[in-house]
C-alpha cells in the first residue's frame, strides 16, 4: 500500500508534521494539538465508486481484520498498521435506528438515531481505541519502550482503554475522578485488570495529572487529544452515509464533553467530500449539558472566545467537563458545518430520554442530552419536517441503569419525572390482577 497518514500541527501558521509512530501529542514547535493528516491524493487514485465498493464489501466481512468497521476502512483511518498488531473487538458496524414511532410523534419522520454504544465496551469509545492500541501494540513490537498506556476519563475511555489493552497484554492505567462514574463504568476496567487510580478531583483534575504522568514515564497517553482515536472515531461519519446508502442527511445532533468527538465526525465528513464520495455536508449541532456548557457559552459570542469553567454535577457525568482538551477542533468543525450548539437542562435530558425510551430505545443521558436538543431545535422550526435529522447515541443505557432506576422511582431531585413506570407489587390474586390490568388498558 502506498497509503500515508501524520500527525500535522492544527495551528496552520505552522504545519509541523510529525510520524504516527512518534510518542508525541501537541506540537513541540509551537504547543498546539495535532491532528492526523492523510496524503489525499494517493487515495484519490481510485475512484469514489471503487471505495464505496471495497467499503461494502467489507461491511461485515469474516476476513480479520474487515468485521471491524474501522478496519474495514484502514486505509482512510490508519494504513500503516501491519495485521498482526491490529488489537481490535470488531468494533463499529453499529445499528441506524429509525425512531419511527418517536419521529412521528415529534413531526420528524426521517429521524435516525446511531447507536454507538451497541459495541464491546457499550460506548464509542471503541472506534477510537482499537486505533490508539493498534499503534502501541506495533511501536512496542517495533522496539519502543512503552511500559503502559494511561488515560484519564470519565468512565467510557477507561473502559476502552482496559478492554483493549487486556486484549492484546498491555499494561493499562486509569484516572478517574472518584465517585462521579456509574458502576458499570467503574466495574469494567476493574474486570479488565487495569491499574484503576480513582482521585479526589474532577475529569479536568485527573487530565491534568495523566498529562504529568505521561510526559516523563514511558507510559503512553490515551485521551483524545491523542488523534489516532479521532481516526477511529471518525468512521461514524463514513458509516452512517454508507448505512443510508451513500446520502448525507440534513442535521446531524452529536452530545459533546471534551470535544474530540464532535471533531472526528467533521473530518470524516470532510475526507468523504475531497474523495468525490459525497457532495454536501450536513449540519451539525453540538449538544452540551447546562451544568457543563463552556461551548455553548462561547458559541453565544460567535466563538469570539472560549473560557474554561468548573463543571457542575450533570446526570450525563461523561460530558462533565469543563475544560475541554479539543476545543479549537470542535469550534473550526461547527463554523464549517454550519454547525450550532445548544444546552439542555438536567430535567430537559431525564424527560427526552425518557420519553424516547417509550418508542422503543434504552438511552443513556448523554443521548438524552442530545434529543433534548432536538426537541429544542424542532420546536423553534430550525430543523423542520422534510429534513433527515441523525442523532448520535454515545453509550448503551445499561451503563447508567443508577440513573434510569432512579428517573423512574422520582428520586432524581429538582427532576419532575414525566415518563416514571414503576413495577406493580401484587399478590397472585387473579381479580386484583384484572383489574390492574385494565386500569392501565384503559
Ligand atoms: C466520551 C463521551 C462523550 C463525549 O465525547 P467527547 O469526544 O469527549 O466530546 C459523550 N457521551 C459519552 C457516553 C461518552 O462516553
Ligand atoms: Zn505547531
Amino acid at each position: 500500500m502506498g497509503y500515508s497518514a501524520w500527525f500535522q500541527c492544527i495551528n496552520e501558521g505552522c504545519s509541523a508534521t510529525y510520524a504516527l509512530d512518534e510518542i508525541i501529542y501537541t506540537c513541540q514547535t509551537c504547543g498546539e494539538l495535532l491532528e492526523v493528516v492523510h496524503d489525499v491524493d494517493e487515495l484519490k487514485k481510485k475512484s469514489a465508486n471503487d471505495w464505496k465498493d471495497l467499503f461494502d464489501k467489507r461491511y461485515r466481512d469474516n476476513t480479520w481484520p474487515y468485521g471491524s468497521a474501522i478496519w474495514g476502512k484502514r486505509e482512510w483511518v490508519c494504513p500503516m498498521i501491519k495485521d498482526k498488531n491490529i488489537v481490535s473487538l470488531y468494533e463499529g458496524n453499529t445499528n441506524l435506528f429509525w425512531a419511527e414511532r418517536f419521529g412521528n410523534e415529534i413531526g420528524i419522520p426521517d429521524l435516525w438515531i446511531k447507536q454507538c454504544g451497541n459495541s464491546h465496551t457499550g460506548s464509542f469509545k471503541d472506534l477510537g481505541m482499537t486505533v490508539l492500541v493498534s499503534m502501541v501494540k506495533q511501536m512496542i513490537s517495533d522496539g519502543k519502550e512503552i511500559n503502559a498506556v494511561a488515560c484519564a476519563s470519565t468512565g467510557d475511555t477507561s473502559a476502552a482503554l482496559a478492554a483493549y489493552c487486556a486484549t492484546a497484554g498491555i499494561p493499562a492505567i486509569v484516572f478517574l475522578p472518584k465517585d462521579k462514574v456509574s458502576t458499570a463504568q467503574l466495574v469494567q476496567p476493574m474486570a479488565n485488570g487495569a491499574l484503576v487510580l480513582a482521585l479526589d478531583t474532577d475529569f479536568d483534575g485527573c487530565m491534568k495529572v495523566v498529562r504529568e504522568i505521561c510526559y516523563e514515564n514511558n507510559i503512553y497517553l490515551a485521551n483524545s487529544m491523542n488523534s489516532l482515536r479521532i481516526e477511529g472515531q471518525k468512521t461514524i461519519s463514513i458509516e452512517i452515509v454508507q448505512q443510508m446508502n451513500w446520502k448525507v442527511p440534513d442535521w446531524i445532533i452529536i452530545p459533546g464533553g471534551n470535544l474530540g468527538n464532535v471533531s472526528a465526525l467533521g473530518n470524516g465528513f470532510l475526507l468523504m467530500e475531497q474523495l468525490g464520495v459525497i457532495k454536501k455536508r450536513p449540519k451539525i449541532v453540538l449538544a452540551q449539558a447546562e451544568k457543563a456548557n463552556p461551548l455553548y457559552l462561547s458559541y453565544l459570542k460567535e466563538f469570539e472566545d472560549f473560557h474554561p469553567i468548573t463543571a457542575g454535577k450533570t446526570l450525563a457525568n461523561a460530558i462533565q467537563i469543563g475544560n475541554p482538551v479539543s476545543v479549537k477542533k470542535a469550534i473550526n468543525t461547527l463554523k464549517e458545518f454550519d454547525g450550532l450548539v445548544e444546552q439542555a437542562s438536567e430535567e430537559e435530558l431525564a424527560n427526552a430520554s425518557a420519553r424516547a425510551d417509550r418508542t422503543g430505545m434504552f438511552n443513556c443521558p448523554h443521548t438524552g442530552v442530545a434529543l433534548a436538543v432536538l426537541l429544542k431545535l424542532v420546536e423553534r422550526h430550525t430543523i423542520s419536517k422534510g429534513e433527515s435529522v441523525v442523532v448520535i447515541s454515545t453509550a448503551h443505557g445499561l451503563k447508567f441503569t443508577d440513573f434510569k432506576i432512579k428517573y423512574h422511582q422520582q428520586k432524581i431531585e429538582g427532576i419532575n419525572a414525566h415518563y416514571a413506570n414503576m413495577p406493580i407489587d401484587l399478590s397472585p390474586d387473579i381479580d386484583k390482577i384484572k383489574e390492574t390490568i385494565f386500569k392501565r388498558l384503559g
